[in-house]
């Protein structure tokens, strides 16, 4: 068992800046993370021979760089990379992780229990994907996946792709793949832009976000790739071996649906196709943290003013980043500093007093970025129209190949009236990825209620492990 004063899970923008907060005011701190190099989403990056082609890929690496060698170099902070919390538990007196992981670097990942009285969650977010008739077939991903695979691995997803959703992030997404050779043959955004127009005044105190925005049209316009408004892909294409070969696009309205008769084939053979995101709360529902839902739908973790979602007077669990709410890397970063420092309060490392002097231009920070990330919330708003673009066939459920007619089935023939109901009728959400990619999905296809998408969003284990791996951990 290993313990530590603090712990932090997930190395992104949100948790690197709780643990850096926290080390600053002399906590030991333990910041475990399960990819390789420290960045989470974000400013996930290759190893530093690779630099050139890292500053390339992201519009801020040197921030990313700094905040990342503040934290390796810090005499206060372990790093523990490739660690991935698959079971967790809480009592009145601390928390107790699992974890798969090397011992040391180079060795095969075994089981390590972690302990601490004050945990800072900072899991962040992943992809928000829709079902469409052919989303399942191979080619058809992400932008994140695509994203994640040109950042970490500098492999392009394929050579003519399209690109489509919603969201400021198709942007960075499609601008990083036409830089690297990529032949993106369509970018399709869902909403007009107009929608930002009741907004203005938010866009303009945020010019530093504006001028990223000019920077990504630039390198498109460059490679006179334009982007085209409320268009959505509402199906894909294979070839006789299962692979890729197009996709169909079509005009919605601001609802969602299809205007009938616009529809356009376009011939690809990757396509990114992503709905905002989805916070990764598994951890903290493992460990009992009060969950809510958000504007947007997506259920979070619910905490206070200082980022605590759990408390007594021995011990703390904290969230920070987009756990809490999808809002950006500027917003986690904040998040982040005020857990950091709320966790020293807890320890007795600081003085009520010198947390406030150290919080208040924070507070003020986090104030703006949350009003900007409210607005991302308006204007890129998933409406529950998609539900037309679906048919009987498709599927909802990717893992275990669950049809919307068999969820209809569910609810009409055997009278399912919640997520739960329909997930043991027809195993939607009991395969590999345990309702992550599908949960959210099946709550709005059937329209169920903030209470329903709660605790469709609960699961005990937080990551798929073999029997072989559980057999290993010392607790058992
Ligand atoms: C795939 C993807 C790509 C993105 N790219 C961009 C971009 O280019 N530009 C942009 O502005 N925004 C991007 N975003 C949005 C971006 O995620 C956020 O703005 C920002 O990174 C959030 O920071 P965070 O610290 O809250 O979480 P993250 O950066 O998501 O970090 C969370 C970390 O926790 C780790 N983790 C989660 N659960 C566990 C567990 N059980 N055990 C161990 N580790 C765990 C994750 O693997 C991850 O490393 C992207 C999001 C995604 C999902």
């Amino acid at each position: 068992m290993i313990r530590s004063e603090v712990i932090v899970v997930g190395a992104g923008p949100a948790g690197m800046n709780a643990a850096l907060h926290a080390a600053n005011s002399e906590c030991e701190v333990l910041l475990i993370d399960n990819g390789n190099r420290l960045g989470g989403q974000y400013w996930r990056h290759m190893p530093k021979e690779r630099d050139s082609l890292n500053y390339s890929l992201h519009y801020d690496f040197a921030k990313a760089v700094k905040l990342r060698d503040a934290v390796l170099n810090h005499d206060k902070i372990t790093v523990k990379s490739q660690a991935q919390i698959w079971s967790a538990t809480a009592n009145d007196k601390g928390v107790v992780l699992h974890a798969l992981a090397p011992r040391n670097l180079g060795d095969l990942p075994t089981e390590i229990v972690f302990e601490t009285q004050h945990l800072i969650l900072a899991t962040g977010a992943y992809d928000r994907a829709l079902p469409f008739p052919g989303w399942n077939i191979p080619g058809v991903m992400t932008p994140g996946a695509a994203q994640s695979l040109l950042k970490g691995h500098g492999v392009v997803a394929g050579k003519k792709m399209v690109i489509a959703g919603t969201g400021p992030f198709l942007l960075p997404v499609a601008s990083s793949l036409v830089e690297q050779g990529v032949e993106v043959v369509g970018l399709f955004e869902a909403h007009s832009p107009k929608r930002w127009v009741r907004h203005l005044s938010v866009l303009l105190s945020n010019l530093g976000k504006l001028f990223e925005g000019f920077h990504y049209a630039w390198i498109l316009n460059r490679h006179a790739v334009r982007m085209k408004f409320g268009y959505a892909v509402v199906e894909a294409h294979a070839s006789d071996a299962g692979i890729l070969t197009a996709v169909t696009v079509a005009r919605i309205r601001p609802d969602f649906t299809i205007l009938v008769g616009s529809e356009k084939r376009i011939e690809c053979d990757a396509a990114a196709i992503g709905w905002g995101f989805t916070p990764d709360t598994s951890l903290a529902g493992a460990l009992g943290l009060p969950q809510k839902v958000d504007v947007d739908g997506a259920v979070v973790v619910s905490v206070d003013e200082r980022q605590v979602a759990l408390a007594n007077s021995e011990m703390s669990v904290h969230a920070a980043g987009e756990v809490t709410g999808v809002g950006g890397s500027v917003l986690s970063l904040h998040e982040g500093a005020l857990a950091g420092l709320s966790c020293a309060l807890l320890r007795g490392k600081i003085t009520e007093k010198q947390y406030r002097d150290s919080t208040k231009n924070i507070y003020a920070a986090r104030l703006h970025a949350e009003k900007f990330a409210r607005v991302l919330k308006d204007v890129y708003v998933v409406p529950d129209g998609w539900r037309n673009w679906v048919t009987p066939s498709t599927l909802i459920c990717r893992c275990e190949e669950v049809s919307c007619g068999q969820v209809d089935a569910a609810v009409d023939e055997l009278g399912a009236r919640n997520s739960r109901d329909v997930k043991l009728f027809s195993r939607v959400g009991m395969g590999m990825c345990q309702g992550r990619v599908c949960g959210r999905n099946i709550a709005g296809y059937l329209g169920t209620d903030d209470a329903d998408r709660i605790r469709n969003a609960r699961r005990p284990i937080i990551a798929p492990i073999t029997l072989g791996e559980l057999a290993q951990d010392p607790l058992l």
